[in-house]
């Protein structure tokens, strides 16, 4: 690992290792699979574009080969009126009707996405939605909003890699860092 990184700019150090990630990617899961009701075969939904790296680690953890896998976008639009900025989920385009969620973020930071996302999917009846996270921020939260299943708790700091970007870049890293303050 290195010691530190520096990307447009600004100064970032080591966080957490990739072994530490792996160790709690695997907790998580082992958590998500007790919590699931016997026999239910969810829908995955990984929410592009921060979550692929973590997705790829949790869904091979999780081991169900008959849960589905689908790869979701939370958009943001400015909207024509003036009711501002909308959002909606792109990508998903089947019956979620009846069926057992599993939504599987990179970051819960605010919650504003976490809840939006959660209050659309319920409009498609599902039986049920469990919300999984590789991060939260709980000290950063406008909403109260606590995810079901978290793989890490940490502070309001900007964070990179496995996933996690810093305009488009860094998210190849199989490391955490996180911005250094002086
Ligand atoms: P929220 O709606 O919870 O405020 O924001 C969630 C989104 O903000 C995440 O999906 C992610 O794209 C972005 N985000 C929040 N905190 C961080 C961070 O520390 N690092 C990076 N790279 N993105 C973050």
């Amino acid at each position: 690992m290195d010691k530190e990184l520096k990307v447009n700019g600004l100064t970032f150090v080591p966080y957490l290792t990739e072994d530490k990630i792996h160790q709690e990617v695997k907790r998580v899961a082992a958590e998500v699979r007790e919590a699931l009701p016997a026999g239910s075969s969810p829908l995955l939904l990984c929410v592009l574009n921060g979550a692929f790296m973590f997705a790829a680690d949790f869904v091979r953890e999780l081991g169900l080969s008959d849960a589905k896998i689908n790869f979701v976008r939370y958009s943001s639009y400015d909207g024509t009126s003036s009711t501002g900025r909308v959002k909606e989920i792109l990508g998903l385009n089947e019956d979620i009707e009846g069926r057992d969620i599993i939504i599987i973020e990179d970051i819960v930071d605010t919650g504003l996405t976490a809840c939006k996302m959660i209050e659309d999917l319920k409009r498609r009846k599902p039986a049920s939605i469990r919300f999984v996270t590789l991060l939260h921020k709980p000290d950063s939260t406008k909403t109260g909003f606590v995810p079901d299943h978290v793989a890490f708790s940490i502070p309001p700091k900007f964070i990179i890699g496995y996933g996690l970007d810093l305009d488009g870049k860094v998210r190849n890293l199989r490391d955490i860092y996180v911005i250094k303050e002086d």
